[in-house]
Protein backbone atom coordinates (compact mmCIF):
# COMPACT_ATOMS: atom_id res chain seq x y z
CA UNK A 1 0.00 0.00 0.00
CA UNK A 2 1.47 3.03 -1.13
CA UNK A 3 1.83 6.21 1.24
CA UNK A 4 -0.69 8.50 -0.80
CA UNK A 5 -3.78 5.67 0.16
CA UNK A 6 -2.18 5.28 3.34
CA UNK A 7 -2.35 9.04 3.94
CA UNK A 8 -6.18 8.76 2.86
CA UNK A 9 -7.05 5.96 4.74
CA UNK A 10 -5.99 7.62 7.54
CA UNK A 11 -7.68 10.82 6.79
CA UNK A 12 -11.10 8.81 6.07
CA UNK A 13 -10.95 6.77 8.91
CA UNK A 14 -10.51 9.80 11.34
CA UNK A 15 -13.25 12.14 9.50
CA UNK A 16 -15.72 8.83 9.45
CA UNK A 17 -14.39 6.85 12.29
CA UNK A 18 -14.90 4.14 10.16
CA UNK A 19 -12.20 1.22 9.02
CA UNK A 20 -12.31 0.65 5.47
CA UNK A 21 -11.54 -2.83 4.30
CA UNK A 22 -11.09 -1.70 0.60
CA UNK A 23 -9.18 1.20 -1.23
CA UNK A 24 -9.04 2.13 -4.69
CA UNK A 25 -6.95 4.18 -6.70
CA UNK A 26 -8.69 5.03 -10.12
CA UNK A 27 -7.07 6.40 -12.94
CA UNK A 28 -9.05 8.85 -15.14
CA UNK A 29 -6.67 9.26 -17.74
CA UNK A 30 -5.60 5.13 -18.29
CA UNK A 31 -9.19 4.07 -17.03
CA UNK A 32 -7.31 2.25 -14.16
CA UNK A 33 -8.54 1.08 -11.10
CA UNK A 34 -5.88 -0.54 -8.76
CA UNK A 35 -7.63 -1.93 -5.41
CA UNK A 36 -5.79 -3.00 -2.25
CA UNK A 37 -7.40 -5.37 0.52
CA UNK A 38 -6.76 -2.88 3.79
CA UNK A 39 -5.02 -5.72 6.33
CA UNK A 40 -4.11 -4.85 9.83
CA UNK A 41 -0.30 -5.58 8.59
CA UNK A 42 -1.17 -2.41 5.91
CA UNK A 43 -1.47 -0.01 8.59
CA UNK A 44 1.03 -1.04 10.70
CA UNK A 45 3.42 -0.59 7.91
CA UNK A 46 1.93 3.07 6.35
CA UNK A 47 2.00 4.37 9.90
CA UNK A 48 5.05 3.83 10.51
CA UNK A 49 6.33 4.61 7.38
CA UNK A 50 4.39 8.03 7.89
CA UNK A 51 6.10 8.40 11.28
CA UNK A 52 9.24 7.99 9.76
CA UNK A 53 8.95 10.43 7.25
CA UNK A 54 7.49 12.71 9.35
CA UNK A 55 10.92 12.35 11.73
CA UNK A 56 13.38 12.98 8.84
CA UNK A 57 11.02 15.92 7.40
CA UNK A 58 11.97 17.65 10.77
CA UNK A 59 15.07 16.94 11.36
CA UNK A 60 16.27 17.40 7.57
CA UNK A 61 18.61 20.08 6.90
CA UNK A 62 20.20 18.30 4.14
CA UNK A 63 18.59 19.32 1.03
CA UNK A 64 19.75 17.74 -2.34
CA UNK A 65 17.28 20.05 -5.49
CA UNK A 66 15.41 17.52 -7.76
CA UNK A 67 15.59 18.56 -11.51
CA UNK A 68 12.60 18.56 -13.50
CA UNK A 69 10.13 20.00 -15.64
CA UNK A 70 9.04 22.53 -12.77
CA UNK A 71 12.79 24.06 -12.70
CA UNK A 72 11.97 26.08 -15.74
CA UNK A 73 9.37 28.23 -13.90
CA UNK A 74 11.60 27.85 -10.33
CA UNK A 75 12.56 30.96 -8.95
CA UNK A 76 15.29 30.09 -7.58
CA UNK A 77 17.68 28.46 -10.39
CA UNK A 78 20.56 31.21 -10.34
CA UNK A 79 20.92 29.56 -6.43
CA UNK A 80 20.41 25.77 -7.48
CA UNK A 81 23.76 24.01 -7.75
CA UNK A 82 21.58 21.53 -10.04
CA UNK A 83 21.02 24.50 -12.47
CA UNK A 84 23.98 26.14 -12.62
CA UNK A 85 27.66 25.00 -12.44
CA UNK A 86 28.20 28.04 -9.89
CA UNK A 87 25.00 29.21 -8.12
CA UNK A 88 25.12 32.53 -7.08
CA UNK A 89 25.18 32.66 -2.81
CA UNK A 90 22.21 33.23 -1.40
CA UNK A 91 21.19 36.90 -0.62
CA UNK A 92 22.07 38.35 2.91
CA UNK A 93 17.98 39.11 3.17
CA UNK A 94 16.93 35.50 2.24
CA UNK A 95 14.55 33.96 5.07
CA UNK A 96 16.53 31.27 7.18
CA UNK A 97 15.14 27.84 7.16
CA UNK A 98 11.61 27.57 9.31
CA UNK A 99 11.22 24.37 11.52
CA UNK A 100 8.91 22.00 9.92
CA UNK A 101 5.74 21.57 12.16
CA UNK A 102 3.95 18.41 11.89
CA UNK A 103 0.54 17.23 13.82
CA UNK A 104 -0.46 13.94 12.37
CA UNK A 105 -2.95 12.63 14.77
CA UNK A 106 -2.51 9.10 14.67
CA UNK A 107 -4.35 6.63 16.87
S1 LIG B 1 15.90 24.87 -10.23
FE1 LIG B 1 16.72 23.72 -8.53
S2 LIG B 1 15.55 24.43 -6.77
FE2 LIG B 1 14.43 25.02 -8.60
S3 LIG B 1 13.00 23.34 -8.96
FE3 LIG B 1 14.84 22.93 -10.16
S4 LIG B 1 16.07 21.62 -8.84
FE4 LIG B 1 14.54 22.57 -7.55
Amino acid sequence: MDVQLGLYYLALEQTYYHALKRLSLIYLRSNQCISYEVTPEHLTQIKDLIEDLALKLRSDQDWHPREGEQCDRCGYRQYCSAQTPNPEPLPQTAKPPRKVQLALPLR
